[in-house]
């Protein structure tokens, strides 16, 4: 048990650093990938652990062995890993400009107000709220970055102009 919180507790911390990654924004295609890959590695965890739960119930049904304690574990740890995959999917569907249909699953466009392919009236969830709110963050660190980039580059021009000002004042006189 303590091997698996061990992986358990890389893939939770992969997850929130996959996270962190999108409000840097370093690219969209690099984000989605990298996210792409936690995910996969999310799912395979949960593929895992829905195989340790079917080694418990055979052990349960054919044996008898009292193993409800490690299959209620493992459904916690299933759980869990669920709502982490649930974020990387949200994060990859807004680098999309996409969510998710809460009635059919469909994937439509952001900003649609019924789902396109069920017809269901959306609302904005709480997700995307804390998307935009991180899309936000991201955009004014990127604004700030780019405005110590222009900064700099006044300086060199200014900088750069000065000598050939002078040069050209020194031939003026
Ligand atoms: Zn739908």
């Amino acid at each position: 048990m303590g091997k698996f919180d061990e992986i358990f507790d890389d893939v939770v911390v992969n997850a929130k650093a996959a996270v962190a990654v999108v409000s840097k924004k370093a690219s969209t295609v690099y984000d989605t990938s990298k996210h792409k890959i936690t995910a996969a590695e999310i799912r395979g965890e949960i593929n895992k652990k829905l195989r340790e739960i079917g080694k418990f119930t055979y052990k349960r049904e054919v044996f008898g062995v009292d193993t409800s304690a490690e299959i209620a574990q493992a459904v916690a740890e299933v759980r869990e890993l669920k709502e982490n995959l649930d974020i990387i999917n949200a994060h990859i569907d807004a680098v999309r400009n996409q969510k998710k249909c809460p009635q059919c699953e469909a994937k439509i466009p952001r900003n649609s107000l019924f789902c396109n392919i069920c017809g269901a009236k959306l609302t904005e969830d709480e997700s995307a709220v804390v998307e935009q709110a991180v899309e936000e963050k991201a955009e004014e660190v990127a604004e700030a970055a780019e405005a110590a980039v222009v900064a700099e580059e006044a300086v060199v021009a200014e900088e750069a102009v000065a000598p050939a000002e002078a040069a050209a004042e020194e031939a003026a006189e």
